[in-house]
């Protein structure tokens, strides 16, 4: 479904363009060149709900070629105090056209009162701004609180002047560009129907996500870089980039570090052997891995010194499970589901006991260990819950924020349990979620409709991920962000003694 919107395109060449990928009856204006004509155009549109602009620009720098697509950020006019109207929606936009292999740059749009070169064009990009056009300012300009979107394909680049004949050429491959841009427009207005943002509290960091990272950062400052890390610290591909850009080094094995470098290991904690090694080779240890983590290490060993076989419910491969398995070889298996509940076998029915991984689904959990205590009555736990604090408490806010949402959006990266599992307790719910990286991951599409979006982000995404998402999602016309707040934590961790200060 598309919301109530227009798509003003200014020339002929523009519009025709973009017409052969639109669907029939898309409701496209041709408004004329220049900024008054495009200003007398717009007046006609004060009642419209949404309002894009798409045509063909000048690129303000040589990180442009011709034909793609600069997505305006937010669009200017070049005069003095002219005021400048943000389009918060242009990263959905962005990656909506990214889908559709166009080489996106997002940033500022200026609109000026006539074609502009040479050292016109380097004032202006000074300022900052990406492209310049002669229409857009003027077509949104009365845009208010109402979704906006401004697209221009590039033709003509610097250094090189406006004037000459390979400009014609650059325009044709900008216009070639135009005709597939229309449908991830499309795209976005179907997504304008959005209103309310409805974020789950807690979400983000938790104080294991925070303690691991502290680690590195005062294992940097203390030591420099290089700090090798041994895996992900924390499952989050914004955390990694951000932490490698400042000199961590993140490898898969002890062997991947040379002697002598300080080492890290990760918040999901290691098996014994992987311990020794490094005790062996004599690396200088900084250990990262969740106290909460530890606890269900120091269960399993317990459990075994007590001559029982250890039940780990948990997912085969998660460098958590890997660890706790580690702890006893042979004498802890893995239950990942009610079936294997079911099949698994052990040597003596009266000593079993059960642990769990620390970020799996509060229901999910259920469900096996209703089975392992069927067919074993005599089946021993841990003194407290394995789940931890913060993946029950966020999936017991996200189950009540998707109750109320037509559509989750989960921060967070693919290989975060945690943040799998919010997925997972949304869609079980019948809410359907969706786990994105950031919000440029997110399509529009999805929002198609919608007019709650629920927001929460794992316990290893950084706020600021949600932030960007819902500044986006009031660019598609949110007027309310309210919090839906189940707990509060005041849960933290100290630093390991090596780097605490
Ligand atoms: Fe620790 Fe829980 Fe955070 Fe994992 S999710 S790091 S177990 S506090």
């Amino acid at each position: 479904m598309s919301g109530d919107w227009v798509l003003f395109a200014p020339m002929r060449a523009e519009a025709r363009a973009l017409r052969r990928g639109l669907p029939p009856g898309a409701p496209l204006r041709r408004t004329g060149r220049g900024l008054s004509r495009a200003g007398r155009a717009a007046a006609a549109y004060r009642a419209t709900a949404a309002l894009a602009v798409a045509g063909i620009g000048g690129g303000l720098t040589d990180r442009l070629q011709p034909g793609d697509v600069v997505v305006a950020t937010e669009v200017r006019r070049d005069a003095p105090d002219a005021a400048s109207l943000p389009c918060p929606g242009a990263p959905l936009l962005a990656a909506a056209l990214r889908r559709r292999g166009h080489t996106v740059h997002l940033g500022p749009v200026v609109s000026t009162d006539r074609l502009v070169d040479g050292a016109e064009r380097e004032r202006l990009a000074a300022t900052g701004a990406l492209a310049v056009d002669t229409e857009s300012a003027a077509l949104l300009a009365g845009a208010g609180r109402r979704p906006v979107a401004c697209v221009r394909a590039v033709a003509d680049v610097p250094p090189g002047p406006l004037y000459r004949p390979a400009t014609l050429a650059r325009v044709a491959t900008a216009l070639r560009t135009l005709r597939s841009v229309g449908p991830a427009l499309v795209d976005w207005a179907a997504a304008t129907t959005v209103r309310g943002v409805l974020l789950a509290a807690p979400r983000s960091f938790c104080a294991g996500v925070e303690r691991a990272i502290g680690v590195v950062e005062q294992a940097l400052h203390r030591h420099g870089p290089p700090v090798y890390v041994r895996k992900q610290i924390v499952h989050n591909v914004h955390v990694i980039a951000d932490l490698q850009r400042r000199g961590a080094v993140f490898v898969d094995e002890l062997d991947e570090i040379p002697d002598g470098a300080v080492t890290v290991f990760s918040a999901h904690g290691v098996a014994p052997a992987v311990r020794d090694t490094a005790a062996r080779r004599g690396l200088p240890l900084i250990d990262a891995t969740c106290p909460l983590v530890a606890k269900v290490h120091s269960e399993a060993r317990r459990f075994v010194g007590r001559g029982n076989t250890v039940l780990l419910i948990g997912h085969a491969g998660h460098e958590e499970t890997e660890g706790t398995l580690g702890e006893a070889p042979g004498r802890i298996t893995l239950v990942e589901s009610a079936q294997d509940a079911e099949r698994i076998e052990v040597a003596d029915p009266e000593r079993v006991s059960y642990l769990v991984q620390t970020t799996l689904a509060v229901d999910e959990v259920s469900g096996v260990l209703d089975v392992l205590r069927r067919r074993f009555p005599a089946l021993t736990g841990p003194s407290s819950d394995d789940i931890c604090y913060a993946t029950t408490n966020r999936q017991v806010a996200l189950r009540e924020v998707a109750a109320r949402a037509d559509v989750v959006l989960v921060l967070g990266s693919a290989n975060s349990s945690n943040s799998r599992r919010l997925a997972e307790v949304s869609e079980r719910d019948g809410t359907p979620a969706y786990l994105v990286d950031d919000v440029e991951a997110v399509d529009p599409r999805w929002l198609a409709g919608a007019r709650t979006v629920g927001v929460t982000a794992g316990a290893s995404a950084p706020p600021w991920l949600v932030e960007r998402a819902v500044e986006a999602l009031r660019g598609l016309g949110a007027r309310t962000v309210r919090e839906h707040t189940t707990s509060t934590e005041d849960v933290h961790f100290t630093l390991p003694k090596e780097v605490r200060t």
